[in-house]
């Protein structure tokens, strides 16, 4: 069994990943940590029997509970402290908190390395493996299609336009094909073409009712293929979620993303 401690345990994704471990046969929830919910039961945010868990305000409670892998599903501006404790106190880190830049991808790899290779991170800001093989096929099929234009639809409380992995997706098919194509770019209406990520047009749907969703359309002689992902809830992230914590250990200083551990390599 390996035991694990989540970060942002009250959060919507904490929750959820609360759960998916609490009922995962291989992995022990040990440690549950949001500091404005420390002392109330776990079991309360996750719904299940009661585990004997209480929300801790501290991080002193994963070294405690022998926490041996942490989960981040915090804040932008959190998620780097606990970083440097996690890596400083040896604990394997799994982090789903989206906002790391090239600069905090960098530090973490300097921390590590520092560290002498006693704890590892894996950093996915995608965990449904669904969207991690749309951004795949998509750059496998660029390769014979220059010819694309990426559709994403989110809930209308996504702050960010485009979405990270729109934005992503577009780099790739871009880098992936060998002659660039945009399309035409008249507009009678500003905007209405969509935005531009390195020659690759990026539309961006926000509506009630929508999760998160993403098209990437293709477009050839006489024909056209359409590659699509959708979550439907958060629960699409925990398969990841669950994969990279079992996996965290074998995978030696910083992992980015869940391709390497699909087996997907580049
Ligand atoms: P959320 O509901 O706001 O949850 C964040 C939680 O973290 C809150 O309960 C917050 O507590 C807590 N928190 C803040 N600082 C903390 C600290 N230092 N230590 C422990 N807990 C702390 O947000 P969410 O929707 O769950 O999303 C969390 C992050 O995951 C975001 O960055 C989001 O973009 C990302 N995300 C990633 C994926 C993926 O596949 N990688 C998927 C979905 C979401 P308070 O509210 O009390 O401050």
């Amino acid at each position: 069994m390996i035991r694990v401690g989540v970060l942002g345990a009250a959060g919507r994704m904490g929750r959820l990943v609360c759960g998916a471990i609490a009922d995962d046969p291989d992995l022990e929830l040990v440690a549950a940590i949001n500091p404005s919910h420390g002392g109330r039961p776990a079991a309360s945010l996750i719904e299940l029997p009661d585990l004997g868990l209480t929300v801790s305000e501290s991080m002193e409670t994963l070294r405690s509970s022998n926490t041996q892998v942490a989960v981040d599903f915090t804040t932008p501006a959190a998620v780097m402290g606990n970083l440097r404790w996690l890596i400083d106190h040896e604990v394997h880190a799994v982090v789903g908190t989206t906002g790391l830049g090239q600069a905090e991808l960098a530090k973490i790899g300097r921390l590590l390395q520092k560290a002498g290779g006693r704890s590892n991170v894996v950093v996915a800001s995608n965990f449904a493996i669904g969207a991690v093989l749309m951004q795949r096929f998509a750059e496998e099929a660029a390769r014979f299609f220059p010819a694309a234009e990426v559709i994403e639809l989110h809930h209308e409380g996504k702050l960010d336009a485009p979405s990270g992995t729109a934005r992503a997706t577009a780099e790739r098919v871009a880098k992936a094909r060998s002659q660039s194509w945009e399309g035409p770019s008249t507009e009678s209406i500003e905007g209405v073409r969509g935005g531009d990520v390195q020659g690759v047009r990026v539309h961006s749907v926000r509506l009630p009712g929508l999760v998160a969703h993403q098209e990437v359309i293709f477009g050839g002689t006489g024909q056209t293929l359409l590659i699509r992902h959708d979550s439907l809830d958060r629960t699409s992230f925990m398969p990841g979620v669950l994969l990279a914590v079992k996996a965290v250990a074998d995978r030696p200083g910083l992992t980015l993303g869940l391709e390497a551990l699909l087996g997907l390599h580049s």
